[in-house]
């Protein structure tokens, strides 16, 4: 029998594969960092024939160390950074320029330029996004721009577009494969989320030709087969899911009003809408999650921007930590923050709020203030933003949380934690494996292999190693909340 599901997870800094038993469990894992190109201020580039060299290495490494043979490999999934875009020649196999990264804002001006011309409900309504540099849409805009003769080249057929699932697929098949998941389309801003189409009036007011985009599959489905040139045997592609969505199912948050939450630099929250997709009133971005057989499950998902980050600050520009596991020590070492809270919109503030001007505040300075109570502050700034995030889906779906499931690096702070669940009222659950990501990619490729029978199947694998249940008195945390909701305003007030 075969054993190993192997999950390749395209990430921003790198290329991962990682080898999984028929169990969900890690054999093993291998890692590939590519070059991270920043041209200009405000521009982001990766070179996709790296990134695929990354991702073939790493599985070439994952293979060799764990000691298995290509054939005991049942299925790979594909996993990826999203909105990560690249246009090549199909004739060449050669991108036409450096992808752009979902970072990259180089776009900006040309999405203030559809804003003002009114067509932020047009998008909002069809794609269920916000009119932003982020996704995908203007970005391949900017490129077919560069040259007078590429509209036509797209035109004819000759470029094609994808997001790196797309791009790892169509080269590891020789060119057989030209398809991308649910998930993934949802965040190019071309996708009508509802009609689950190409949007023909979003095509046709951004000048993309349709003939460059790719066909859109399930989640869950056999896409073709990597080319045995690569790794000596054919091996089948079973699922592909944008990176955040493949966490929400990693987490077996597959009925509606389950939620999880990612901890890194920023934090990444997505809660399951079940089969209809919820229209946020407060700032969130409707998605899909993904897609299994003919049916679609979608997502509203939010983010915040600086959250682990405000920790690297205070250890790399402020030096008042070493490491950022230290801030777990010096946060308990205080019983509050003496009234002081952080609030780190370095890049303005995002949903539910949405202030791009606001900038990084700190009030209820007072003379007793140590380093210990704003470390506190800043780590209860992580969860205070997620709350915030948290509360208006909540909202918008008119429905409590039952439970919060997190994954990322911050989660291995055990104060912060505690604190999330005391201050949403609600138990956070952190599982045993740190890699939701490939996980969700694993399971849904060995759903589509036959390795689970269904989603049940797959969800008793699902192991916790800590629940951390609300502790604090409601009425603590409510007062808490309030005054984190005047250090907003504060931080909205004051423009520089
Ligand atoms: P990313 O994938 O965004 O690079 P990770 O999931 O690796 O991020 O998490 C790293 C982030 O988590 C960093 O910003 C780091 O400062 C923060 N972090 C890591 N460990 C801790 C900790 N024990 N307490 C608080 N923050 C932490």
């Amino acid at each position: 029998m075969k054993k190993y599901i192997l999950a390749f997870d395209q990430g921003t800094t790198s290329s991962r594969s990682i080898l999984f038993d028929r169990k969900g469990n890690i054999l093993h894992q291998a890692s590939q960092p590519f070059r991270q190109i920043y041209p200009k201020p405000g521009y982001v580039e990766h070179d996709p024939e790296e990134i695929l060299k990354a991702q073939i290495s790493s599985a070439e490494k994952v293979i060799k160390e764990a000691g298995i043979s290509v054939p005991e490999i049942c299925a790979v999934g594909i996993t990826n950074q999203r909105e990560t875009t690249v246009v090549w020649d199909k004739r060449t196999g050669k991108p036409v320029h450096n992808a752009i990264v979902w970072q990259c804002r180089r776009t900006a001006p040309l999405c203030e330029t559809l804003k003002e011309k009114g067509f932020v409900p047009l998008f909002q309504k069809k794609t269920g996004l916000t009119l932003d540099a982020y996704f995908s849409a203007t970005k391949i805009k900017w490129i077919l721009d560069q040259d007078p003769a590429f509209l036509k080249e797209a035109q004819e057929g000759n470029y094609l577009f994808g997001t790196m699932d797309t791009w790892l697929m169509w080269k590891l098949s020789k060119g057989s494969i030209f398809a991308t998941d649910y998930s993934n389309a949802s965040r190019t801003m071309l996708y009508h989320i509802h009609d689950l189409c190409w949007d023909e009036e979003i095509l046709s007011i951004l000048g993309i030709p349709k003939i460059m985009l790719p066909e859109v599959r399930p989640s869950s489905y056999y896409y073709g087969d990597i080319d045995p040139s690569f790794f000596g045997e054919p091996l089948p592609i079973m699922s592909v899911l944008g990176d955040q969505q493949a966490a929400l199912f990693g987490h077996g948050c597959f009925e509606e009003g389950y939620a999880k939450n990612t901890y890194g630099t920023g934090c990444f929250f997505l809660i399951n809408t079940g089969k209809t997709p919820v229209r946020s009133e407060n700032g969130l971005v409707t998605t899909i999650a993904w897609g299994i057989g003919n049916e679609v499950t979608y997502a509203l998902e939010g983010s915040v921007f600086i959250a682990g980050a405000v920790i690297q600050w205070l250890r790399d520009e402020m030096g008042i930590l070493k490491t950022s596991a230290e801030s777990e020590q010096m946060a308990l070492s205080v019983p509050d923050t003496l009234g002081v809270y952080l609030v780190p919109a370095f890049t303005g503030l995002g949903a539910p709020t949405w202030d791009m001007s606001a900038r990084g505040t700190v009030v209820g300075l007072t003379r007793g203030v140590n380093k210990n109570h704003f470390v506190r502050a800043a780590l209860e700034s992580i969860a205070y933003q997620s709350a915030d995030v948290i509360n208006a889906s909540l909202e918008d779906m008119k429905n409590p949380l039952k439970v919060l499931k997190v994954d990322g690096g911050a989660t291995q702070n055990n104060f912060l934690m505690q604190f999330q669940a005391d201050i949403l009222k609600c138990p956070v659950m952190l599982p045993n494996t740190p890699e939701m990501t490939a996980l969700g990619a694993a399971y849904m490729a060995g759903l589509t292999a036959g390795v689970f029978e269904d989603l049940a199947d797959i969800q008793k694998n699902n192991t916790y190693s800590k629940t951390f249940y609300p502790a604090m008195p409601e009425k603590e945390a409510d007062q808490k909340y309030q005054g984190w909701l005047k250090a907003l305003e504060a931080a909205k007030a004051y423009k520089a």
